[in-house]
């Protein structure tokens, strides 16, 4: 069970996507392990004129319990409230602060107060302002923000956008949002490399080669049609969760797990990303579009796509984080729409021995496979004897597979990401220098790629995208550890 928290939400989109797919089971699950119990509640509000009878039926159903759960599930869906509200009438906002001090009188809450933007970017300026201005801010607890991606669409944007949740709210109580440091798999990076001596003396560039993270998804560009269009790959997956991925894989070991240490040297690996000119960009990053295959249609042909859309749905590149221990390592990155699995996964190889005394047999290369989905798996490859008589190597490898009662069952990113939150912990959410040096790294790539007119490859549906992204690869002598075929 966990630690008890008082806290009333206020979730700012609460009709939306990610409140009901997210955000509503995940408290939820809080709820059934006892981190929420009786002192808390959750105000959802949105534009639509709900009545909280509806509202708590859309949240019963978004957790779509089964029968034995049904009774916890109506017990928690009467903690939930609905205001309906337009983010930019200041009106709205003295309803919703006596219905909050309402609430919090009736649940015992004591002033701590978490509140989600799960809206448009757009509007954080005008919520946080209104929050501070009406009040809705508490004196005797805390006031947390927790705040979606996009965090803006480039250096210049995403300052406006810091500013402007930055007059209200100082950095400790701004949480930004990346899921996927609330994954089970990405945060068994800091475990492998600093709870392992093994690993924490091979962990740089004298005994890696290289790196490849891909973050691959089978699905097209779905219902976001208008936000994608204006973002592609590189804003919407790189700038984020690989980059958060290459920060955790190169940051230096900090003095302790907590969240000053572990947030000062991921500031730092960021800051050491290798900012390339022009030329480099052309060289080292490959943009794609998915074209019609496999009964599945292109990307231009899409709804809401423009017909001329040069929009990138795939992209990958070589980059490198200049610091002491990674200086020279490539690493290797692509993401894309329409690949031919969904897989999100990490490959760390290491150099091959300095001298093979078996030769004329081949040594296989150490790599280290951080699976974080579908399934959440590690892996090691190693060169081992084969059974028998005589002396033959084979390739093999050491397995950790977390399982419980025989089934994979990791709590939800969301999840975890809440409870951290309402402890208090911003560990695994981004600092502000994070983000900052994220995007001027990728406002060089963005920048060179709208300036010059770089190739736009191509790639089929249903493929691992363009040869081009193969290419990059065998230039160095490398390949693709993940073909997109396993399972
Ligand atoms: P959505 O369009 O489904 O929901 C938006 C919500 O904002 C709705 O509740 C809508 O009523 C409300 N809203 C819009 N304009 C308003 C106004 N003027 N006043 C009051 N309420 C208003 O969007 P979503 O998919 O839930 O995404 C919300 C945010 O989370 C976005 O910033 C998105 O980029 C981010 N996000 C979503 C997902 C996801 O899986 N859906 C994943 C990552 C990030």
């Amino acid at each position: 069970m966990g630690t008890e928290q008082r806290a009333l939400f206020i979730i700012f989109g609460g009709t939306g996507d990610l409140a009901k797919r997210k955000l509503y089971p995940s408290l939820f699950n809080l709820y059934r392990k006892g981190f929420l119990n009786e002192n808390f509640a959750v105000i959802g509000t949105a534009r639509r004129p709900w009545t909280d009878e509806y509202f708590q039926k859309v949240v019963t159903d978004a957790i779509n319990s089964e029968d034995a759960l049904a009774e916890d599930a109506t017990q928690f869906a009467s903690h939930f409230y609905y205001q309906s509200h337009n983010v930019n009438d200041t009106e709205h906002y003295i309803t919703l602060r006596n219905l909050a001090d309402k609430l919090d009188r009736k649940y015992e809450i004591g002033g701590n107060r978490m509140f989600y933007l799960a809206m448009s970017p757009r509007f954080f300026g005008t919520i946080a302002e209104h929050l501070k201005s009406q009040k809705i801010v508490t004196s005797e607890g805390y006031n947390r923000v927790i705040v979606e991606k996009p965090f803006g669409r480039d250096f210049a944007s995403a300052t406006e956008l810091n500013d402007a949740i930055g007059r209200y709210f100082p950095e400790k109580d701004v949480f930004r949002i990346d899921h996927y440091l609330g994954k089970e798999m990405v945060q068994n990076i800091l475990a492998v490399r600093f709870g392992n001596n093994l690993f924490r003396a091979l962990w740089n560039n004298r005994y890696i080669d290289n790196i490849q993270i891909t973050l691959s998804e089978a699905l097209g560009v779905e219902e976001r049609a208008g936000y994608y269009e204006t973002a592609g790959a590189l804003r919407d997956m790189v700038q984020n969760h690989i980059l958060q991925i290459v920060a955790l894989l190169t940051m230096n070991m900090p003095a302790s797990y907590s969240e000053e240490d572990i947030r000062r040297e991921k500031i730092y690996a960021l800051k050491s990303l290798k900012k390339y000119t022009p030329a480099q960009v052309q060289a080292n990053f490959i943009r794609a579009q998915y074209t019609a295959a496999n009964g599945q249609r292109g990307y231009r042909e899409e709804e809401k796509i423009a017909s001329d859309s040069a929009t990138e749905t795939f992209v990958a590149g070589k980059l490198f984080v200049d610091n002491e221990n990674f200086s020279g390592v490539p690493i290797y990155v692509r993401t894309g729409k329409r690949l031919s699995q969904k897989r999100s996964r990490i490959d760390i190889a290491f150099k091959t021995m300095p001298t093979n005394i078996f030769a004329p047999q081949p040594l296989g290369q150490n790599v280290l496979t951080i699976n974080i989905e579908p399934e959440g798996k590690i892996f090691l490859q190693i060169n081992v004897k084969q059974v028998g008589q005589g002396f033959t190597l084979k390739k093999s490898h050491l397995d950790f597979f977390p399982t419980s009662n025989g089934k994979q069952v990791f709590p939800e990113a969301y999840e975890k990401l809440f409870a951290d939150a309402l402890a208090g912990d911003a560990t695994n959410f981004t600092h502000w220098e994070e983000v900052a040096y994220s995007w001027k790294f990728v406002d060089a790539i963005r920048t060179a790629w709208d300036q010059h007119d770089y190739a736009l490859e191509e790639y089929p549906c249903g493929s691992m995208g363009p040869v081009a992204a193969d290419k990059l690869l065998a230039r160095d002598g490398h390949k693709w550890f993940y073909t997109g075929q396993e399972h």
